[in-house]
């Protein structure tokens, strides 16, 4: 079904079908009463002409602006125009549920859903669920709006190996002499490295993560995080800093204020570290404990401020 309507692609030009295409995205608009009587006059004088009761493959004669074939044989079956040959199933609430929950959030697509044993009426939980195709179900999503277009735009014009080039592919991982890493494995065949992972699974050839690790592209990958982690880090605390700083020069100033309206002077401390002057209270300065023969006797406030770190930075 889904075979007939093209969705507005992104595709590069070249790729979009040559034929011309109707815009079909999202649930159509409902049948008017007209198009209905239209139809149904259309199939009585149809069957009239034949002289017997109309057929599926009948339908494709009857022509109903801006309908699909399928959308006509839909409809028409709905009206009773002719014998159905398979009893439409609704979906109940509990398979719209399930369906949300895993095209939506797991964001699987129709045949994985299939393929997981959903909607089978041979899995454990046939009763609750009838027999679907995955046409039925990709079409069920598209009503609720699941299907995510960019995701199926890759999905339909994503590199597919050949035959060929899956045994070359297969015979190249298990041998594998370059070591060479999933990622490369990718940029040689024109496919994603998900797309090697998958294989590497379906084809049970396993890359331990030692055996990954060990891979020249792997530890050029390491060290890059590594780095990436580093300076991330050193940003964050930058930031905190400046914002601490920020702080407690307000605080500061504040203490200031009050110290004047009674009068009194404040007692100052110079960071040891980096020579701001603070008042001397735990505010600015730390707790550290003083100990004697590994027993804490007292404590007294840090030589260097809540600003400074242990680390140097
Ligand atoms: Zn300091």
């Amino acid at each position: 079904m889904e075979k007939r309507r093209d969705e507005d692609s992104g595709a590069p030009a070249a790729l979009r079908p040559k034929r011309p295409f109707v815009r079909m995205s999202g649930p159509k608009p409902t049948w008017t009463d007209d198009e209905k009587r239209s139809l149904s006059a259309q199939a009585k004088a149809l069957a009239a002409k034949l002289g017997r009761a109309l057929r599926p493959a009948d339908l494709k004669r009857i022509k109903i602006p801006r309908r699909s074939f399928f959308a006509v044989k839909a409809q028409a079956a709905r009206l009773g125009l002719y014998p159905r040959t398979r009893r439409i199933q609704r979906w109940n609430a509990r398979e719209e549920q399930m369906l949300v929950l895993l095209a939506g959030k797991r964001k699987l697509g129709a045949r994985s859903i299939k393929g997981r044993g959903f909607f089978s009426a041979s899995s454990d939980h046939a009763p609750f669920w009838a027999d679907r195709s995955v046409d039925s179900i990709a079409q069920k999503k598209r009503r609720h709006g699941l299907v995510d277009p960019k995701r199926s735009q890759r999905a339909k014009y994503a590199k597919r190996l050949t035959s060929a080039e899956r045994k070359k592919l297969r015979s190249a991982l298990r041998r594998n002499p370059q070591r060479k890493s999933n990622d490369e494995f990718a940029q040689e065949y024109g496919v994603s490295s998900s797309t090697i992972r998958r294989y590497r699974k379906e084809w049970s050839i396993r890359q331990s993560w030692h055996e990954a690790m060990q891979l020249p592209s792997s530890r050029e990958k390491r060290k890059v995080l590594v780095e990436e982690t580093r300076l991330r880090n050193r940003a964050r605390w930058k930031r905190q800093k400046s914002e601490l700083a920020e702080r407690l020069e307000k605080h500061k100033q504040s203490l200031l204020a009050r110290a004047a309206k009674r009068g009194r002077e404040l007692e100052w401390r110079v960071c040891a570290r980096c020579g701001r002057e603070w008042p001397k209270t735990d505010r600015f300065f730390a707790w550290a404990p003083k100990r004697q023969g590994g027993t804490i006797i007292a404590r007294y406030l840090r030589r260097r401020c809540r600003i400074c770190p242990r680390k140097s930075s």
